[in-house]
């Protein structure tokens, strides 16, 4: 009988056709629910399953240790914080991620959600469509600045991007210096105070890990200059949500932007209250482009694991 693997990403689904070569006589159970698996469903789904291609579904320890056959675990996209890296080493389960993939797409978002929150687009729309005519008044880009937090692979697609629309690029991360790109691209390398306190538009571009766990909270929204803009299409545990609450509310800066929540979907919150509080349904990297080179990485190197002819390696 042909082994069993788990296909948890929804956009996976709707091109598996396209994908079935790729998975030789492996027998794949994908996600038709629309929805992102919970604990307690992906405890039951990968119980006997060989492999897995993930998205942003939960393996915790729990589901490691009851998915007894699991050898390797790929990820779909970059970011391995939805999976307990150490169970799953522990247990000797080969871990990759499909780097390169998604780094476009994400950089578009990004800036899409910038020009969206510098025009107030979503309003504007919503306005329209209630069959008022409010022609709400927004801000130029071409003599602002554009903080940059993270400067990796998705910071520096918008790096190249945002050279041709803002007047400068100001830049927090203190593990980047590659100094060609940075004279390149006339790059400020400043420390996160700094950052904060100059930039117009604050874009996220780092990993969440134990380090980056509510990175930007009281301290780092009161150094925001009040008509700055924040854009986050990293994590949702990055900013503290209970803090930008208060903070949009009192004014303290004109409005956020994000793609990514802590808890998704973030069901009734009181950001979602707020006009100046834009979110979208963690889609940075759902273009066709990207999920097309996102599925057939992850799968070549789901049966490259299998198959023992890659040991895996998750790469940044
Ligand atoms: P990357 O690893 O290439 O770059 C991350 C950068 O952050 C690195 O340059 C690193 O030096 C920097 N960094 C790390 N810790 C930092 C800190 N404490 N302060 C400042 N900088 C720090 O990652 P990437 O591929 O560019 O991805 C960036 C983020 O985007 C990740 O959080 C990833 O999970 C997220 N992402 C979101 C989507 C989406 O759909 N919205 C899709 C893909 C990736």
């Amino acid at each position: 009988m042909s082994e069993k693997i788990l296909i948890t990403p929804k956009s996976y689904y709707k091109i598996r056709d396209k994908m079935m070569p790729l998975l030789g006589d492996y027998q794949p159970i994908f996600n038709d629910t629309g929805k992102t698996f919970t604990e307690k469903q992906m405890l039951n789904l990968a119980e006997d399953v060989v492999g897995i291609i993930i998205g942003i579904d939960p393996i915790s320890s729990k589901v490691i240790e009851n998915a007894s056959n699991l050898r390797a675990i790929s990820k779909y996209g970059v970011g391995m914080d939805n999976i307990d890296l150490e169970a799953a080493r522990e247990k000797n389960i080969k871990l990759d991620n499909t780097p390169g993939t998604n780094n476009v797409s994400v950089a578009e978002l990004a800036l899409g959600l910038i020009f969206a929150a510098a025009r107030n687009l979503p309003q504007a729309v919503k306005s329209v469509k209630k069959g008022e005519w409010k022609r709400i008044k927004g801000v130029e880009l071409t003599d602002k600045t554009l903080g940059l937090i993270g400067c990796g692979k998705i910071g520096r697609e918008v790096v190249k991007r945002a050279a041709g629309i803002f007047k400068s690029i100001k830049v927090y991360d203190p593990y980047f210096d590659d100094s060609q790109f940075i004279r390149k691209y006339k790059l400020q390398m400043l420390d996160k105070d700094r950052l904060l306190q100059e930039a117009d538009f604050i874009s996220l571009h780092l990993p969440l890990n134990k380090e980056t766990q509510n990175f930007i909270s009281r301290k780092e929204l009161s150094l925001l200059k009040g008509d700055a803009v924040l854009v986050n299409t990293s994590r949702g545990g990055l900013i503290d949500e209970a803090e930008l609450y208060q903070a949009l509310k009192n004014n303290e800066l004109e409005s956020a932007a994000c793609d990514v929540f802590s808890e998704e979907p973030p069901g009734k919150h009181q950001l979602l209250e707020l006009d100046n509080f834009l979110l979208t349904p963690h889609m940075g990297a759902n273009t066709k482009e990207a999920v097309e080179k996102m599925a057939a990485a992850a799968t070549r190197n789901l049966i490259a694991m299998l198959e023992n002819n890659s040991a895996g390696g998750v790469k940044n």
